[in-house]
């Protein structure tokens, strides 16, 4: 892990040069419709947030849950850049579509069931793009540092962790929130790193609980999913938050974020 030890050019990634402020992703699991989306990006742009979730594509457990609009999520991408100064940060799946993220999207995400797909991390490693790199949930940091080490030795420097949560004897969340890690590889590396505290917890009412801990725990940013309409997403419903208890989120967050930046 030679490169992600000796890594010292801490915030490269546009967004923290700029404003050293969070790295807050948020949107729904998946893109479900042009108006869901525009709703979402809306809200996100009212709140100064800059980085929306916009999947197209989606590993699920299940080969019978919905696995993604596809690329029909294209054309409303491109209306939300049109319409909004937003970026977007999409889950890439498959080594052929890179070509396609390249031209539209952002934020590349390599989701957790693909961190140690090598072949997509080193082609990855050779793109000129941010790439957000969830932790496998049974993953250790160090296989998790080793994959971020994979997109660094393909010369790609621009790399955000994302904590998700780890596999557990626990049963009453979707998975544990593994809130050490985040102090562990502030520790390891100087590579940005957020926490999604969703899919940590799969329960709505336990987001923005998870959120703040996860702030005060010295996190970069979170990524949040919010859906216009929880009870109706189509993936991931039970942690969906609404545009107003977003908003409540983000409320509580920045005020943590104030205090702890002015007691560092
Ligand atoms: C997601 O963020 O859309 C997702 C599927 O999360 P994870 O890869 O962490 O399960
Ligand atoms: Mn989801």
């Amino acid at each position: 892990m030679k490169l992600v030890k000796e890594y010292n050019k801490q915030f490269m990634i546009d967004h923290f040069e700029k404003d050293k402020d969070l790295l807050i992703i948020a949107g729904p699991c998946s893109i479900e419709s042009e108006e869901q989306m525009m709703r979402v990006a809306e809200k996100l742009v009212s709140l100064n947030i800059h980085y929306i979730r916009s999947a197209m594509f989606k590993p699920r457990t299940s080969p019978y849950s919905f696995q993604g609009i596809g690329f029909d999520g294209l054309e409303i991408i491109k209306k939300i850049k049109e319409k909004y100064p937003i970026k977007v940060v999409s889950e890439l799946v498959r080594l052929n579509d890179i070509p396609i993220y390249e031209k539209y999207v952002d934020v590349i995400q390599i989701g957790a069931r693909n961190m140690q797909n090598f072949e997509l991390l080193k082609a990855v490693g050779k793109l000129k793009k941010p790439v957000l790199l969830k932790r496998g949930f049974g993953n250790t940091i160090e296989e998790w540092l080793n994959s971020a080490e994979y997109i660094m030795a393909n010369g790609n420097e621009q790399i955000i962790l994302c904590e998700r949560g780890i596999k557990t004897f626990e049963t009453a969340t979707r998975n544990t929130l593994d809130i050490s890690s985040v102090p562990v590889v502030k520790g390891l590396t100087k590579l940005p790193i957020i926490v999604d505290p969703s899919h940590a917890s799969g329960r709505r009412e336990l987001v923005t609980p998870l959120a703040l801990a996860s702030i005060a725990a010295g996190s970069d940013g979170l990524m949040i999913e919010v859906h216009p309409d929880p009870e109706n997403s189509v993936s991931d419903k039970e942690q969906a938050i609404s545009l107003a208890e977003f908003e409540n989120l983000i409320s509580k967050v920045k005020e943590i974020n104030k205090t702890l930046t002015k007691q560092r």
